[in-house]
Parts: structure tokens; C-alpha cells; sequence
């Protein structure tokens, strides 16, 4: 079995996800790039997608092959159908399947209620919400035309939708964001429902605050950091390989029996940290 903790010889991190193929989406930047990395860590063959930057999505390539798996670049919008049709085409092409979707890419357009422009909330919802949507459609797809392969893995493929804190933490000024991930929670559970008699595990990771471009401006300065510090009980802003070690953990076997389930990786955010001292 996949990720047994009884074999000996190779280190089990680059064990756990031997033999699998795995798509990230916006793989170039942030909490994607550390996953895609991680991934190929953990003996997976990795697609890296992108929609601009393909300097740093290369890079991210080369790092990836430096752990002795494949890796290649794919330029897609995630939001676009036919692109992301094609874009899971290309991985069976060229891996024979896919085991592992990671629905990443995201982005934001903040905006009080009253100036946020019908644009601004469709772009936020056409790449959050239906880009994952999409993604998800299209690996569901292969994963129920193979079905499980016993000596990759228990199940038929795993898909991670990568919601926030925002999936269940209000947020003004953001109510596109804050809707997105709300809508993945939801679609995440209803497809984990709906996939899980053929073997395929549907999860999302529910990030935190993380120090990546998404959210500089949250953490770039002294004071930012420390406003942002009182709503982390942990007191530590999150890195990406925070979030990529649990896409690890729950996209193996070691994680087998865990379905529609969100894993907030969050330092406590969700534990409503104002009523520590108030309330
Ligand atoms: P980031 O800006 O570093 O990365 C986002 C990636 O998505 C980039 O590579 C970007 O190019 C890509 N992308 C945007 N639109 C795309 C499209 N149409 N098609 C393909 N790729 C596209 O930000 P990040 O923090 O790494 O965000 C990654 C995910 O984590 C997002 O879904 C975000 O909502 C979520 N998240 C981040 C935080 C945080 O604190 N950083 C917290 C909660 C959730």
C-alpha cells in the first residue's frame, strides 16, 4: 500500500505519494508553489500551472525534478473551460492519469459593498469558485475511468479545494472573496457526497494567514503584522509549507478514511480569538 509505514529503505515523506500524478493550480506563487514542491517531495509527478509568470513556474519545475520525479509547466486560466479541459487532457497524455487535484489558484478584489463593481465580483467568483468547479469536473472525471490503482493508492484520486478561514469568518470589504470560499465549502462537501462511492476523496484546506503575495499588505509592516497577530492565537503568521504539508497529509494514504472534511490550518483563527479576553 501506498505510504505503508511498515516499508523501510526511502524516508517516509518521499514515500507517501509514490507513483502519483498531481495537478496544482497556480503553482508559480505562494501557497501553490510550496505545494507543488512538497508534492514532488513526497515522490508525486507534478504539473505546475500558471496563468502569468512562466519564468517562475519553470523554476518551480526545476526544483521539482531535483527530487528525481517529472514535472512540467501548464499555462491555463483556470476559469476557462476549454483551458482547463485541455489542461487535465495534457496531464493524462503525458502521466497516464491524474491522482491528485489541487484547486489552488485564487485571487482577490477588494471593495466595500457599495463601489464593488459587478466585474469585480465576477472575476473573484469566476476564478475561486467556478475555476475550482471545473477543475474538479474534469479530474473526477479520470478518477472514475480508472478507478483505484491498489499500488498508487487506496482511493480513486483525492481532490483538495483550497478554501480560507473565509469559508466560514465573515469578511467586510471582501464580500466576493468571502462568498467564493463560502461557495467552495459548500460545493467541496456536496461533491465529497457525491464522489465518495467511487473511491475518490473530495477535502478542502482552509488556510489561514499565510505570508504570501495574496495578502502582503496584511503582514509587510511591524504594525500590520502585530494587528494581525491578535487574531492568531498561535501568534505566528503561517508560511506556504504550512498549508503544503497538510495537502501532503491529507492527499495521502496515511489520511485514507478522511472525506469532505475542511482542514483549517490557521494557528486558531476559526477559534473566534476575541472572545479570549471578551465575550
Ligand atoms: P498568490 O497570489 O501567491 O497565488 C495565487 C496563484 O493563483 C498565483 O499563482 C496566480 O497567478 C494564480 N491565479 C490567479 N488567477 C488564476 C487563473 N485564472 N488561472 C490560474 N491561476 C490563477 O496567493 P496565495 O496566498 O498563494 O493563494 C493561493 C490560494 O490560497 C488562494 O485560493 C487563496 O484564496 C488561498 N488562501 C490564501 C491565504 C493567505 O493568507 N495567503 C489565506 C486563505 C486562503
Amino acid at each position: 500500500m501506498a505510504g505503508s509505514v511498515e516499508e523501510s529503505g526511502t524516508p517516509l515523506i518521499a514515500r507517501l505519494l509514490r507513483g502519483q500524478k498531481a495537478l496544482v493550480t497556480g503553482a508559480n506563487s505562494g501557497i501553490g508553489k510550496a505545494t507543488a514542491i512538497a508534492l514532488g517531495r513526497a515522490g508525486a509527478d507534478v504539473v505546475v500551472n500558471y496563468v502569468v509568470g512562466a519564468d517562475e513556474a519553470e523554476k518551480v519545475v526545476e526544483q521539482i525534478r531535483g527530487f528525481g520525479v517529472n514535472a512540467y509547466a501548464h499555462e491555463a486560466d483556470v476559469s476557462d473551460e476549454d483551458q482547463v479541459v485541455d489542461m487535465v487532457a495534457r496531464i493524462v497524455r503525458e502521466f497516464g492519469t491524474i491522482d491528485i487535484m489541487v484547486a489552488n489558484a485564487g485571487l482577490q478584489r477588494d471593495s466595500a459593498l457599495v463601489d464593488m463593481t459587478l466585474a469585480q465580483w465576477q472575476k473573484v467568483i469566476d476564478v475561486n469558485l467556478t475555476g475550482q468547479f471545473l477543475c474538479a469536473r474534469e479530474a473526477a472525471k479520470e478518477f472514475m475511468r480508472r478507478g483505484v490503482v491498489p499500488e498508487v493508492s487506496r482511493s480513486a484520486g483525492k481532490i483538495v479545494c483550497m478554501s480560507s478561514v473565509h469559508q466560514i469568518v465573515p469578511w467586510a470589504g471582501h464580500v466576493n472573496y468571502a462568498s467564493s470560499k463560502g461557495g467552495v465549502g459548500m460545493m467541496m462537501q456536496t461533491l465529497a457526497q457525491e464522489l465518495a462511492p467511487h473511491h475518490i476523496r473530495v477535502n478542502a484546506v482552509g488556510p489561514g494567514a499565510i505570508r504570501t503575495p495574496i495578502n502582503t499588505a496584511a503582514w509587510d509592516t511591524p504594525d500590520a503584522e502585530a494587528e494581525l497577530l491578535k487574531l492568531i492565537p498561535y501568534r505566528r503568521v503561517g508560511d506556504p509549507e504550512d498549508i503544503a504539508n497538510a495537502v501532503v497529509a491529507i492527499t495521502s494514504d496515511l489520511l485514507d478514511y478522511v472525506v469532505g472534511t475542511t482542514l483549517y490550518v490557521d494557528g486558531g483563527m476559526t477559534l473566534f480569538p476575541g472572545f479570549a479576553t471578551g465575550g
